[in-house]
C-alpha cells in the first residue's frame, strides 16, 4: 500500500484474521495522527485489541461492511469496550445484525445483536483517520453490503463482495448472484485497475487483476 504522493502516504493497514472463518478484521489508520478505525471486528477481540495496542492507534470508530457473524459478531462488545460509534452497513442488513446471536450459535461463536449508530447508503462518506471513503451499496452477497472507496490512496475496503480470484457467496436464502455481478461490473470495475482492495477473506488484490483474471466475472 505504499503510495507515491506524500499527501497520501500516511494511510496504513493491519489485518487480523478472526473467527473460524479467518475473516480479515482490518485496522486502518493515519500514520501521522495515529487515528483510525477497526473494520469488521467479527470476533477474537483479544487479538484485535492486542493489535490496536501494538500499532498504538486511537480508534475513532468501528465500521461494518455487512451483517454476517464473521464480520459483525464482536462489534457490540468492542463498541462498549472502546466507547466508539459503529458506522455501516446499509440498513438492508438490519435483519442479520438483529440475528447475530443466532448466527453465532450455529457456528459456536459467541455474539450479540448490534445496531449501528449510523447506517450507510450509496453516496455517503465515511472518514477514517481524516481520510474520506465513498460508500457504494453493493448488494448480492448480503442485501446491505457496502464497499468503501478512498480515491486519494486508490484503496477499497471490499467486505465479501469481491475476492482475489473469487466473488462473494450468494447461496444464502437472500443471496442474489445477478445483483452481485451487477454491482461489481457497474460500480467497482469502472473505478480503475489501479485500485487495491482489502477483502473479507484471503489476500488483497487489485481491480485490474480481477478484471483480467477472475473466473467468476463476465468478459
Ligand atoms: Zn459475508
Ligand atoms: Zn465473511
Amino acid at each position: 500500500m505504499t503510495q507515491s504522493s506524500t499527501e497520501t502516504r500516511s494511510l496504513r493497514a493491519a489485518i487480523i484474521p478472526v473467527t473460524p472463518f479467518q475473516q480479515n478484521c482490518t485496522l486502518l489508520w493515519d500514520e501521522a495522527t495515529k487515528r483510525g478505525a477497526v473494520i469488521d471486528p467479527g470476533g477474537d477481540l483479544d487479538d484485535v485489541r492486542r493489535a490496536v495496542a501494538e500499532v498504538g492507534i486511537d480508534v475513532e470508530k468501528i465500521v461494518l461492511t455487512h451483517g454476517h457473524i464473521d464480520h459483525a459478531g464482536g462489534a457490540a462488545e468492542l463498541k462498549e469496550a472502546l466507547d466508539v460509534a459503529i458506522e455501516g452497513p446499509h440498513p438492508a442488513d438490519r435483519f442479520l445484525l438483529d440475528n447475530l446471536e443466532k448466527q453465532g450459535a450455529s457456528y459456536g461463536i459467541p455474539a450479540r445483536p448490534v445496531t449501528p449508530d449510523r447506517w450507510l447508503d450509496e453516496g455517503d462518506t465515511v472518514t477514517i483517520g481524516g481520510h474520506v471513503f465513498e460508500v457504494l451499496h453493493c448488494p448480492g452477497h448480503s442485501p446491505g453490503s457496502v464497499v468503501l472507496v478512498n480515491r486519494a490512496n486508490r484503496l477499497i475496503l471490499m467486505g465479501d463482495v469481491l475476492f482475489r480470484g473469487s466473488i462473494g457467496r450468494t447461496d444464502f436464502p437472500y443471496g442474489d448472484h445477478d445483483a452481485l455481478i451487477g454491482a461489481i461490473t457497474t460500480k467497482l470495475l469502472p473505478l480503475g485497475d489501479d485500485f487495491t482492495f482489502i477483502c473479507g477473506h484471503g489476500p488483497a488484490s487489485t481491480l485490474g487483476e480481477e478484471r483480467r483474471s477472475n473466473p467468476f466475472l463476465p468478459r
